[in-house]
């Protein structure tokens, strides 16, 4: 069987969530790297991140599932500073735990968000705790 790597991340939360929705729609696929990336977040640049790998017949659904997330989060996401949309929501903690939070709160679309987590905006590097967006879920297929 063989695998392709439809995108790589620098972000451990964030490969995580995106492994965990693209599961949930049925695509088989895992994180390459990882570790290492944990371990040694310099070496990251020299290797390419944290690697989502998928089956090569789930590639074109991983892809488009991939932009409809990127699309759905640039809605979903906007930095109060200064209104861009380059915002990760972070762990501070980064514990094995922490992840699968993230990922059934970014599932159900909810706005719980547990201790230790931020929204950090790569833009202008202001940190907050909760989106002060418009305050629709965004949620569709419901
Ligand atoms: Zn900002």
């Amino acid at each position: 069987m063989n695998f392709v790597i439809v995108r790589s991340f620098d972000n451990y939360i964030d490969a995580n969530i995106t492994l965990g929705r693209l599961q949930s729609e049925g695509v088989q696929g895992f994180l390459r790297d990882e570790y290492t990336v944990t371990i040694d977040p310099i070496l990251s640049n020299a290797i390419g991140g944290i690697k989502l790998t998928v089956r090569e017949q789930d590639a074109p659904k991983a892809m488009e599932l991939l932009e409809g997330f990127d699309r759905e989060k640039r809605a979903f996401f906007k930095c109060p500073n200064c209104g861009s949309n380059d915002v990760e929501f972070i762990s501070t903690s980064r514990k094995a735990s922490n992840w699968f939070s993230a990922i059934l709160s970014f599932l159900i679309g909810s706005y719980a968000i547990a201790p230790n987590k931020v929204y950090h905006c790569f833009n202008c590097g202001h940190e907050f705790k909760e989106l002060n967006n418009n305050g629709d879920s965004q949620s569709d297929g419901q």
